[in-house]
């Protein structure tokens, strides 16, 4: 199996990729205003360096999505064409991940979401979102 290109984790996100590892997606709260956020040394709010990381709930909706249809790299090639998102999580922060859809749905902005952590090598981990029931009633 060919992994993707990935992110490497460093000392401010290194808690965010942990907590796929074990099983939950995570953000952090800034202990002065309450802000929610991923991976950012400092709250981008205030400026606090009083962050700490909480699971998140998981759920969230879609701010916007594209689908994909040429692999632009190899370990995608059996994938295309395929759902992607900015997904705006219940908490606040946005971040990509690839849509999960059942066959015949089309994603829909604001269509809700829940996160699907995905293995794909024996430390990497990655968020998907698998589109929730009421996508069936968006756009064609
Ligand atoms: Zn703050």
């Amino acid at each position: 199996m060919t992994l993707p290109p990935i992110a490497l984790p460093d000392e401010a996100s290194l808690p965010f990729f942990k907590g796929l590892a074990h099983g939950h997606l995570s953000v952090q709260l800034c202990g002065r205003c309450g802000t929610a956020q991923l991976g950012n040394p400092e709250c981008s709010d205030c400026g606090s360096t009083a962050l700490d990381w909480r699971p998140a709930s998981g759920r969230g909706t879609i701010h916007s999505f594209t689908r994909i249809h040429i692999a632009y790299h190899q370990a995608f090639a059996d994938l295309v064409p395929y759902w992607t998102g900015l997904i705006e999580l219940e908490e606040g922060p946005r971040l990509f991940g690839r849509l999960l859809c059942d066959a015949g749905v089309r994603p829909r902005t604001d269509g809700p979401v829940e996160v699907v952590i995905e293995q794909l090598g024996d430390e990497v981990f990655v968020p998907n979102f698998r589109c929730l029931a009421d996508h069936r009633q968006g756009e064609p």
